[in-house]
């Protein structure tokens, strides 16, 4: 997204809406990576002048919440509570405070009955044996957020089920008889996870929204049969303004995955690293593009954590009472620059690499200036400020310099 496609920021609102974690187990890395991208571009939309309100769903009713508690004899909603709880902890443990509401699938079944009901009536869903399904040979744009042609799409074999009238139609709701089941016009059942958020979504954004955002496996199918909803359920277009996906997450090189069985969790994660080096971490890298925890990436992290803050603390301890002089103007001046190209890099796609090298090449030219000659109080005192907004951006410096209880090397 580029500052030229934004509105006139004074003050207007942007609705975004943010695929939240389906909660069986403790959430990862990856979840990391896109919340904490999340949380520094809607902190920067704050710091330009609009008014972000962000939405998150949570997938409480799932396949996978089923299993586990079959696997562990607890009930399903006993581990949903469990894992959502823990999922919010999480996001306060890394800092993440730019969310302005969680809401659960679980209470807008009648919201999802609803919309499905809508789509059947307009002709955009069937019922049959096993469930309602969305239609999509009817709809054209289906297949272009993901760059499908129909060809394509048909290949891909989802929800293989001989009722369907097309091999790419997708599940609204699912028949069943063994609990969780919620009763419909159709029966008892499951609703399917993709209209569970368009359900969320239009409730609580209205039928049409600004910035919808997710990991980018989340592009097809979710985020495609998103589009498909929304746009049957609503005249207006588009149903999303902008999609924003943040790229994979290498550990050491590798794919993280269950299958491979090297997922790091959030709270692994943070006996080792303050959430503020993990927050240094990830912004270094664009978040379009593949990031690579490893043990290395993270020390690194945090020595460049270390100088910035030696860097404030220069800045914020030396200042004299002397009147402002050549020194003076000459940070000031720096300082002015520096503003404009993070602001620069932050405008081009939520540049936070280009945006964290700029905030520690000032610093560093800063301290230096700082060993030759001092400061006016005053000038120190306002370039601490306005670096601390910045910072604060990224969401760093804000803490003291306290190391975690375990620092592994
Ligand atoms: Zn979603």
């Amino acid at each position: 997204m580029r500052e030229d496609e934004l509105p006139d920021p004074s003050g207007q609102e942007i609705k975004a809406f943010v695929c939240g974690p389906t909660v069986y187990d403790y959430a990862h890395l990856g979840h990391a990576r896109t919340y904490l991208a999340v949380d520094m571009m809607v902190r920067y939309l704050r710091f330009r002048g609009y008014r972000p309100y962000v939405l998150m769903n949570i997938t409480d009713i799932d396949e996978r919440i089923i299993k586990k508690s079959k696997e562990t004899g607890r009930s399903v909603e006993e581990i949903a509570d469990r894992f959502e709880k823990a999922f919010l902890e999480d996001m306060k443990a890394l800092g993440i405070e730019t969310i302005d509401r969680f809401e659960p699938a679980s209470n807008h079944i009648p919201d999802i009955i609803r919309q499905i009901g809508q789509l059947i009536s307009t002709g955009h869903a069937y019922e049959t044996e096993t469930g309602v399904y969305f239609d999509v040979s009817r709809l054209t744009t289906y297949g272009q957020l993901s760059h499908q042609s129909k060809a394509d799409l048909r290949l891909r074999r989802l929800e293989l089920c001989s009722t369907k009238r097309h091999p790419e139609d997708f599940s609204l709701w699912r028949k069943f008889e063994e609990a969780p089941l919620w009763d419909s016009p159709w029966g008892p059942g499951r609703p399917g996870w993709h209209i569970e958020d368009t359900a969320i979504a239009m409730k609580y954004l209205g039928s049409s929204y600004d910035i919808h955002l997710g990991g980018a496996e989340l592009v097809f199918p979710h985020h495609e049969a998103e589009i498909a909803q929304g746009e049957a359920l609503s005249d207006k277009k588009p149903f999303v303004k902008y999609w924003i996906h943040t790229g994979m997450l290498n550990v050491g090189g590798v794919k993280m995955s269950k299958s491979l069985g090297n997922v790091v969790t959030i709270r692994d994660a943070l006996t080792n690293y303050t959430a503020e080096e993990l927050r240094l971490f990830f912004a270094s890298t664009h978040y379009r593009r593949v990031a690579n925890f490893c043990k290395s990436e993270l020390l690194h992290a945090r020595k460049e954590l270390g100088s910035m803050r030696k860097s404030m603390d220069r800045l914020s301890e030396n200042s004299s009472g002397k009147a402002a002089g050549r020194s003076d103007l000459r940070l000031l001046r720096d300082l002015s620059r520096a503003e404009a190209d993070f602001t620069s890099a932050m405008d081009d796609d939520f540049d936070t690499a280009r945006a964290l090298r700029v905030l520690s090449t000032f610093l560093r030219s800063a301290s230096q200036v700082r060993t030759s000659s001092e400061f006016e109080a005053g000038t120190s005192q306002a370039v601490v400020k306005r670096v601390l907004a910045m910072a604060n951006i990224i969401g760093v410096l804000a803490t003291s310099t306290a190391m975690p209880s375990t620092v592994s090397e």
